[in-house]
């Protein structure tokens, strides 16, 4: 049988169908595709993929058991190095980490590991019993730590991924949480019809499953410090509070009405459930013609939600060229699908109002340059070449820093000049026994690069309570 040489498509929404609704755009494998797509899979023996995984999933693995007709087995072998694969299967950037190894690659599309974690994860999300997971939690549990308190703060995946194996040791883990809601940037910040926020409810039940305590409504920092966890007898405690405070391009015209934040704006969408309202009653009202300045995630997370919010014009306006857009292809393959305009190299200059309210926003034209510090060429601008970019909203999605309301608040908890808490290579901070990861050590990344910081902060948080326990 000759190879199939593409990735076995994944079934959507049409297009003009979608951008009426909030659902989840692709519908994600059927049994049969799933087969037919694992049997591309070569098996390799080195094992490139895994190394491309920040967990270190074992594809190959996992693969096989799918393959062998056990999805079950194929679920605990992923899980046995993600605790959220439902969402790493959706939101990933596959094509920069494990595809990007994939042997099938090189000449051809690599295999859609991405696609069949999110089959098996899918597969599996309802079938999970608090039975199984205890019968895991007993196996894994190391004396020395049972019971012993540790605190982790936030609920984004990097807490959540640290609190999952630290509990799976026996440590009773509580999360604090300053939301009213789990999951960080998963439940506030992604779309509903990229993440379904039911899928994030999942996910973190499994967690609560091995033993997790959530307290919600707790801003570490404010409500209680770190000082005072300690004082409370939580033995290590680890930070994971994100980098959740906008940016913002400090042009003229920013603060005038109309004009957001793309946090503020998806925040007010996602926690407000707007996606309920198909017929537009929504709390953000967003006029009929939007310009979102960026184009990462966020930018087209902003732009396609916009679209949903009934904007007849959207466009994404970005400094640089095509090939330098941050956002995963298939973001911005949807992004083209659905009718939003990219309008590149192009670089806000101011945003001009009418009666304190968003009119237009001024624009100039760019140029590529020479090569800079990252490797990308640098865009120059075009004298002369400024126009106007009618608008009733704008948004601004140019990244965010973190907020440093905990960080402030805490004493000899060293920072970086941006305010992300400094670590060493083992996630561990300038504070005895406090550890750190996600973006609120890199600043804004990825879901599974926070995952896999939490991950490695908790096996040293082991090895830290370990260590002190043989005192
Ligand atoms: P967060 O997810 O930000 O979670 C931090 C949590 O800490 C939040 O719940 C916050 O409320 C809580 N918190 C903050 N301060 C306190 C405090 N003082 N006390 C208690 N709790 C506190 N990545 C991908 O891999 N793929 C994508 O497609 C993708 N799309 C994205 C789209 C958007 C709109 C955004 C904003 C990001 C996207 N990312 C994506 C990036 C990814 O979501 C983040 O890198 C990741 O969520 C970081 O995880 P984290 O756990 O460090 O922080
Ligand atoms: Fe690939 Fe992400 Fe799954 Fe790792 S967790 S195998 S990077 S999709
Ligand atoms: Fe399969 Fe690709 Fe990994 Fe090889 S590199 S084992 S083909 S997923």
């Amino acid at each position: 049988m000759s190879l199939q040489k593409k990735k076995t498509p994944m079934k959507e929404q049409k297009a003009e169908k979608r951008i009426r609704n909030f659902d989840e755009v692709p519908f994600g494998y059927t049994k049969e595709e799933a087969l037919v797509e694992a049997d591309r899979c070569l098996q390799c023996k080195h094992k490139p993929c895994v190394e491309g995984c920040p967990v270190g999933v074992p594809i190959p693995q996992f693969i096989q058991a799918l393959k062998n007709g056990n999805p079950e087995e194929a679920n605990q072998i992923i899980k046995s190095k993600n605790n959220l694969p439902a969402i790493c299967g959706r939101v990933c950037p596959q094509e920069e980490q494990c595809e990007a190894k994939c042997v099938m690659g090189i000449k051809n599309e690599a295999v859609a590991i991405g696609r069949l974690e999110r089959y098996v994860a899918d597969y599996n999300l309802e079938k999970e019993t608090a039975e199984s997971s205890k019968s895991e939690l007993e196996k894994l549990k190391i004396a020395e730590l049972t019971d012993k308190k540790v605190a982790v703060i936030g609920s984004g995946p990097a807490s959540l991924a640290a609190a999952a194996d630290l509990a799976k040791s026996g440590l009773k883990v509580t999360i604090f949480e300053a939301l009213h809601k789990t999951g960080g940037v998963l439940r506030y910040g992604i779309p509903e019809f990229r993440l379904p926020k039911t899928i994030v409810e999942q996910e973190v039940e499994s967690i609560k499953k091995l033993g997790v305590e959530i307290k919600l409504n707790v801003v570490v920092g404010k409500s209680i410090t770190i000082e005072e966890l300690f004082e409370q007898n939580y033995k290590s405690i680890f930070i994971g509070v994100g980098a959740g405070l906008p940016r913002f391009l400090n042009i003229p015209g920013e603060n005038l009405n109309g004009v957001y934040s793309a946090n503020e704006f998806l925040t007010r969408v996602n926690l407000m459930k707007a996606f309920k309202y198909p017929e537009y009653k929504t709390p953000v009202a967003v006029g009929n013609k939007v310009a979102i300045v960026g184009a990462g995630n966020v930018a087209m997370d902003a732009a396609r939600t916009a679209k949903r919010l009934g904007a007849e014009d959207v466009y994404v306006v970005y400094r640089r060229s095509e090939e330098q857009m941050p956002a995963r292809s298939e973001e911005i393959h949807h992004a083209q699908e659905e009718g939003i305009e990219f309008k590149l190299l192009n670089n806000p200059i101011a945003i001009k109002g009418e009666k304190g309210k968003v009119k237009a926003m001024e624009c100039q034209k760019m140029e590529l340059g020479e090569k800079d510090n990252s490797g990308r060429r640098r865009p120059l601008p075009i004298k002369n070449s400024n126009w106007d970019l009618e608008l009733d909203t704008v948004i601004i999605a140019i990244g965010q820093n973190p907020n440093p309301l905990l960080t402030a608040n805490t004493k000899d908890l060293e920072t970086k000049s941006w305010g992300g808490i400094k670590v060493d290579s083992g996630q561990k901070t300038s504070r005895e026994g406090v550890y750190a990861g996600g973006d609120i050590v890199t600043g804004g990344a990825t879901v599974i690069q926070a995952m896999g910081a939490g991950k490695k902060a908790a096996q040293n948080i082991k090895n830290y309570l370990l260590e002190k326990s043989k005192k």
